[in-house]
């Protein structure tokens, strides 16, 4: 298959193309047409398999198409990630992914000063990569609103449940918008897995590679 099967926006095809991308990888081939006709997602993939982008790229089209929000503090879409190394990468990712398109992607992660944080999130953030611990002080401090959000994406999952992260996962779910579509990404699909997958999913489409 290539990208131009995949109902992706010219600007995107274009982006793509600069990045030297020439077709998609296997979880990208099967999840994007999944996530641009509104399902939500149980999938099982490793890093290295193109993840990023079989997530980003459909929730920046989808957003390219619909008005930006009110207020900087609502976010649209927000991806969760274990580590502060991961939610650099998914987020200097996905800017690459939604420049051509103006999309404002912003990573936040604990470990550094929270106030450079508050200052360019003050700017807006379309989509926000996140650590569980550092979103929910944000969220908390009323910096941050997912009262709009439309996209919610748990990237490895299991290493956020290894890690501990069940509780501050928990606290950050009951603060997310219904209805929104929800992504849920995972190297394993164990028990715990599914039981996150039955709380917090909508009849999710499986996708495994
Ligand atoms: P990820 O699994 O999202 O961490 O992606 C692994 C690597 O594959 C990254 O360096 C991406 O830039 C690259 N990549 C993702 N999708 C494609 C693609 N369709 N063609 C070529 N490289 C890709």
């Amino acid at each position: 298959s290539s990208f131009s099967d995949l109902a992706l926006c010219p600007v995107l095809q274009t982006t793509l193309k600069t990045l030297g991308y020439k077709k998609p990888t296997p979880i990208q081939a099967k999840t994007i047409p999944l996530v641009l006709q509104g399902e939500d997602l149980l999938a099982e993939a490793q890093t290295g398999t193109g993840k990023t982008a079989s997530f980003a790229l459909p929730i920046i089209e989808m957003l390219s198409k619909t008005p930006p929000a009110p207020e900087y503090r609502y976010v649209r879409a927000l991806v969760l990630a274990p580590t502060r190394e991961l939610a650099i990468q998914v987020g200097d990712s996905t800017l690459e992914y939604g420049r051509d398109l103006g999309m404002r992607v912003m990573s936040i992660y604990g470990g550094v000063r929270v106030d450079n944080q508050v200052r360019k999130l003050k700017r807006g953030a379309d989509i926000l990569v996140a650590t569980p611990g550092r979103l929910l002080d944000l969220i908390q401090q009323k910096v941050i609103s997912l009262a709009h959000l439309e996209f919610l994406v748990l990237d490895e999952a299991d290493r956020m449940l290894d890690l501990g992260f069940i509780e501050p996962i928990k606290q950050i779910m009951a603060y997310a918008a219904e209805p929104r579509q929800t992504l849920l990404f995972s190297a394993t699909a164990d028990e715990s897995i599914e039981v996150l997958a039955d709380f917090y999913l909508n009849n999710p489409k499986k996708v495994k590679v």
